[in-house]
């Protein structure tokens, strides 16, 4: 895997090799190439992959993911982090960091959850935001075609689609463009695009997928924790976002007690990968479509 920026760098938390111990020790094997087999077998692991813009996103979105193979020996999740966090917000203890620095300190948050959460590797990518939202880079779509290639997920978690963050958007995009790209057979079964900015209650609920999220609330709770330098600015990421699922859990039936706890929501974004299927756009549209014509279908019968 040859990724566009010389500061991109895959992460492996548990250091896994599957390689033969005697191999591994034999000194005629360079570290760079032992490196690299040890990355290519992380990543080739990988059942559940989430592809994020900032460092946090997964954690906020994808924790689905991240449950279904927390303690499984044989389902392992891979976050991708497009952006380096360099021009994140900064105050209190990190108010004087330079972009350098911040992007470091954000690295090493990544890093943690990654550890907590028993991720089988994070990659980071190294992409300004100003280079994911341009349509004419091609490197973000490249960069993510080859670890698509190398991690073969099922289920590939992302930004949903309405989200109001442009680089959010913009990383969903080029992530649609990166499996596109690819032979069908080498295509993710299933894209979901999941809440950060933007909550997705307000689609149908017969459209919504809905992420049931009760196992481990400790482990959730210390992932969105350990992000500290998001946090400590006064923005409360960790309560905001165990909130929601929360609120999510007890507003999504008003006539049935709680089926789950915690829940967050996505919008299946599958029907994208299918060279015969919708544009991004004419998918978005018909959610809206149909969330319209479903309060006016309630006002009509009630006036
Ligand atoms: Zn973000």
């Amino acid at each position: 895997m040859e990724l566009s920026k010389r500061t991109a760098e895959v992460h492996v938390p548990d250091g896994a090799t599957d390689a033969d111990p005697q191999q591994a020790a034999d000194l005629h094997v360079a570290p760079a190439s032992r490196r690299r087999q040890e990355v290519a077998e992380a990543l080739a692991r990988t059942t559940h992959l989430a592809v994020g813009a900032h460092q946090d996103d997964l954690e906020i979105m994808a924790l689905e993911g991240i449950l279904a193979c927390f303690g499984k020996p044989d389902a392992w999740f891979t976050g991708v982090i497009v952006t380096s966090g360099a021009g994140s917000p900064r105050d209190g203890l990190y108010e004087a960091y330079t972009d350098e620095q911040m992007q470091a300190v954000r690295r090493t948050e990544q890093q943690k959850a990654a550890f907590v959460g028993e991720y089988g590797a994070v990659v980071f990518l190294d992409h300004s935001s100003a280079e994911v939202k341009d349509p004419a880079n091609r490197c973000p779509v490249t960069d993510l075609a080859q670890v698509l290639l190398a991690a073969r997920p099922s289920v590939v978690y992302t930004h949903n689609l309405a989200d109001k963050h442009p680089t959010h958007v913009a990383v969903a995009l080029r992530l649609i463009e990166a499996a596109r790209s690819l032979p069908p057979e080498a295509r993710p079964k299933r894209l979901l695009g999941c809440e950060v900015w933007r909550d997705l209650d307000w689609m149908c609920d017969t459209d919504k997928v809905v992420f049931r999220l009760d196992a481990h609330e400790n482990i959730a709770a210390s992932l969105v924790g350990v992000f500290d330098s998001q946090i400590a600015g006064g923005k409360r990421y960790d309560l905001a976002t165990m909130g929601r699922r929360r609120a999510h859990a007890t507003y999504l039936e008003s006539h049935a007690t709680d089926a789950a706890q915690l829940v967050n929501f996505g919008m299946d974004l599958t029907p994208l990968l299918s060279d015969a299927g919708p544009s991004p756009s004419e998918l978005v549209a018909a959610h809206i479509e149909r969330f319209a014509e479903d309060v006016r279908a309630t006002l009509v019968k009630l006036a």
